[in-house]
C-alpha cells in the first residue's frame, strides 16, 4: 500500500510552493505516465499535488510577436486538433497524432509529454540495476537486448531514449518552454530543456524539483507548406518511434532558402542538429541533398548489438522524410511510406 497525500492547487505559485516544500511531493495532470511508473513502484510520492484545476494552463492563444502559446495543460488531443496548430504547424499536429492512441492523447497534457520517462525496458523493471533509476547500479541494456536504444548522444552510463513524438516537432519548430518555480518564471528554448545522460541519466531534463512547466510557446514560422513528420516503429499504432524524423523546409522554386531537421527514437532528447540544417540551406531539395545531411547527423552515430539497423534506417528516413516534405499531398493521413 502506498499511502500519499493529495492537493488540488489553485494557482501556479500554490502548486509550485507545495511541491517545492517536499522532496516526495510531485505534480499529477493527466497521470499517462505517472501512473505507469508508481504501478512499477518506480516513484513513491508522498503528496500528489494536482494540477487540473489551473484554468489559465488550459489554453491555446495568439501571442503578440504572431506566435502560439500552447497551455501546458491543453490535452494533446486538443492541440493537435486545434484550428490554429492544424492551420499554421501541421507538423507539430501530425507528430501529436503518431504518439500514443487516442484514449491517452485525450488525457495526456502538453506539459506531461515533454516530462515522459524513457520506456527502456530495464528501467521499468525494480529486480535489474539501471543507472536511470538507481545511479552507479550498472546499465544492462549495454550488453543486454538494445533494440530500442540510443545511435547518438548516448554515455558509458545510459543509452535510454527519450520517447516522445510531439517534442520532435516542437524542437525542429523551435519551441519555448515556460516555467513557474521558486526563483520565479523563465523561459527555457526547446532544444535546452532536455539533457543528454552524461554521468547523470536519472536527470532527464533541466527543470529545478518545484518548476512548473506552464507553456510552450510556437514562433511564427510554421513551415506549414513543406513539411513532414515519419515515424517508423515495430506496429503501426500504439508504439514508439525506433527511429522517427520532422522536417520542414522553406523553398524558393526547387532550392531550399531554410530548414529544420530533428530526430526522435535515437538519443536522450529530440535530437536537433544546426550543422545539418546548413547543409540544406541553398541546395536544390532532392535525395542527394537529404543524403549530405543525413552524412552529417550520423557522422557520430553508433549501434549497439541490436540496434545497428537504426543507423542505416535513419539515414533511409531523413532522405525519404525530406523527400515527402515537398509534396504536400503525402501528408494526407496514412500516407506513411516504409523507410
Ligand atoms: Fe537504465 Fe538507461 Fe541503461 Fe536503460 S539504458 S537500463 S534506462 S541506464
Amino acid at each position: 500500500m502506498n499511502n500519499f497525500e493529495y492537493k488540488q492547487a489553485t494557482d501556479a505559485i500554490d502548486a509550485t510552493d507545495a511541491v517545492a516544500a517536499s522532496e516526495d511531493a510531485m505534480f499529477i495532470a493527466g497521470g499517462t505516465n505517472l501512473v505507469d511508473l508508481w504501478k512499477y513502484n518506480l516513484v513513491h510520492p508522498k503528496l500528489l499535488v494536482d494540477i487540473n484545476h489551473l484554468h489559465n494552463h488550459k489554453h491555446i492563444t495568439e501571442l503578440e510577436n504572431g506566435g502560439l502559446r500552447l497551455g501546458a495543460l491543453v490535452t494533446n488531443a486538443d492541440t493537435a486538433y486545434h484550428p490554429l496548430v492544424e492551420e499554421r504547424y501541421p507538423l507539430l499536429s501530425k507528430a501529436i497524432l503518431a504518439g500514443a492512441s487516442p484514449q491517452i492523447r485525450n488525457m495526456a497534457t502538453n506539459g506531461g509529454n515533454l516530462l515522459q520517462r524513457t520506456r527502456c525496458y530495464y528501467f521499468y523493471d525494480p529486480d535489474v540495476p539501471c543507472n536511470k533509476r538507481e545511479p552507479g547500479s550498472g546499465c544492462p541494456a549495454m550488453e543486454g537486448y538494445n533494440r530500442i536504444h540510443a545511435i547518438l548522444g548516448a554515455s558509458d552510463q545510459c543509452i535510454a531514449v527519450f520517447p516522445s513524438d510531439m517534442c520532435v516537432a516542437l524542437a525542429a519548430l523551435g519551441a519555448v518552454v515556460n516555467v513557474s518555480g521558486n526563483n520565479g518564471e523563465r523561459s527555457i528554448p526547446f532544444t535546452d530543456f532536455h539533457r543528454l545522460p552524461g554521468d547523470a541519466p536519472d536527470i532527464d531534463n533541466h527543470l529545478h524539483h518545484g518548476d512548473l512547466i506552464t507553456s510552450i510557446d510556437l514562433p511564427v514560422r510554421g513551415f506549414a507548406q513543406n513539411y513532414s513528420y515519419l515515424k517508423l516503429r515495430d506496429r503501426h499504432s500504439y508504439a514508439f518511434a525506433l527511429v522517427s524524423v520532422a522536417t520542414a523546409l522553406e523553398l524558393d522554386g526547387g532550392i531550399i532558402r531554410d530548414a529544420r531537421l530533428a530526430l526522435g527514437g535515437v538519443a536522450h532528447k529530440p535530437w536537433r542538429m544546426h550543422e545539418a540544417e546548413s547543409v540544406l540551406i541553398g541546395r536544390t531539395a532532392d535525395e542527394a541533398t537529404f543524403a549530405a545531411a543525413a552524412e552529417v547527423i550520423l557522422a557520430d552515430a553508433k549501434g549497439f548489438k541490436y540496434n545497428n539497423f537504426k543507423i542505416e534506417l535513419a539515414r533511409r528516413a531523413i532522405i525519404r522524410n525530406g523527400m515527402m516534405a515537398l509534396n504536400p499531398e503525402t501528408q494526407l493521413p496514412g500516407a506513411q511510406p516504409s523507410a
